[in-house]
C-alpha cells in the first residue's frame, strides 16, 4: 500500500545530546500517531544512538547519504548494507548533495540500485535547479535515476519533490503546483510509489499540501530540528489525512 510518510532531514545538524534530547522529544511527542510513517534521519554517526532511542517504536530510520558500492577501500564513506544493519530508509541525491559534492543523476542511479539492492527504501530527490517552476528538470532527474531499474521495484521508492529555490529558503512552494508536478512524476513509477513534496514545509503551511491527495507526504529539513514544531506538523498531517 502506498505510504503516507513525514521524513525528517537533520543535515548536518545536531551534537550527540542535542540528538538525544531531539529523538526523545519526538518518540514521546509522536507515540500516539496514527497514519503517518514518520522517519528521522539523523547524522549518520547518530544512526544508532538514536535507533536506541525509539526503539520499536512507529517511528522509522533513514540515513541521509550512502555509497554505492557494498564495501573496500573508500576512505570516509558508508555503505548500503551498513546503513540497513541499523536504518531502513535512505535519502539519494539531496539538491545539497549535487551542487557541494558534485552528485550527478548517474551516482543517484548507482545508489538506487545498490539501496533497493541492501533492502533499503531510497528516498529520490528531484527538483528544478535553475529556472523555478520548471518541471522539465525533475522529470529528467527522475528517468535517470530510475534508468534500469524494473518496474516491480518501483511500490518500494520513494520521490520527493524538491524545488530547489524552496529549500531553506522560507519561500515555499504553492501545493497546486506541488500536486500538478506529482502528477508528471507519477507517469514515471506506479500508483504505490510514495510522491512527497520538501522546501520550507512547517506547522503553518502543511495543511495546504496535507488536502492535495497527489502529495503523499513531506521531506522536512528546519522544521524538523525543534522537537515541537516538527511534532505539530506530523499530528496535523496526520489527522488531515485519517479525515480521508
Ligand atoms: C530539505 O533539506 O530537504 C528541506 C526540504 O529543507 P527545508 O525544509 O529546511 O526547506
Amino acid at each position: 500500500m502506498k505510504k503516507s510518510i513525514v521524513v525528517a532531514n537533520w543535515k548536518m545538524n545536531m551534537g550527540i545530546s542535542d540528538a538525544h534530547v531531539l529523538a526523545t522529544e519526538v518518540r514521546n511527542g509522536l507515540s500516539g500517531i496514527g497514519s503517518v510513517e514518520v522517519v528521522l534521519c539523523p547524522p549518520s554517526i547518530w544512526l544508532s544512538e538514536v535507533k536506541q532511542i525509539i526503539g520499536n517504536k512507529k517511528i522509522s530510520l533513514g540515513a541521509q547519504n550512502m555509497f554505492y558500492e557494498p564495501e573496500g577501500a573508500y576512505t570516509g564513506e558508508i555503505s548500503p548494507t551498513m546503513i540497513k544493519e541499523v536504518a531502513d530508509y535512505v535519502i539519494i541525491g539531496h539538491s545539497e548533495r549535487r551542487e557541494y559534492f558534485g552528485e550527478t543523476d548517474h551516482d543517484v542511479n548507482e545508489k538506487t540500485i545498490s539501496a533497493l539492492r541492501a533492502g533499503l527504501i531510497p528516498i529520490i530527490c528531484v527538483g528544478e535547479r535553475k529556472e523555478k517552476n520548471n518541471i522539465v528538470e525533475p522529470v529528467k532527474e527522475l528517468r535517470e535515476a530510475l534508468e534500469g531499474i524494473p518496474k516491480k521495484h518501483f511500490k518500494d521508492i520513494i520521490i520527493a519533490y524538491e524545488p530547489v529555490w524552496a529549500i531553506g529558503t522560507g519561500e515555499n512552494a504553492e501545493a497546486e503546483y506541488v500536486a500538478k508536478v506529482c502528477n508528471k512524476l507519477r507517469e514515471f513509477v506506479d500508483a504505490e510509489t510514495a510522491i512527497i513534496y520538501g522546501g520550507s514545509v512547517k506547522s503553518s503551511n502543511v495543511l495546504e499540501y496535507a488536502k492535495r491527495p497527489e502529495i503523499d507526504g513531506l521531506l522536512v529539513g528546519g522544521a524538523s530540528l525543534r522537537a515541537s514544531e516538527f511534532i505539530k506538523l506530523c499530528k496535523d498531517w496526520s489527522d488531515a489525512r485519517s479525515l480521508k
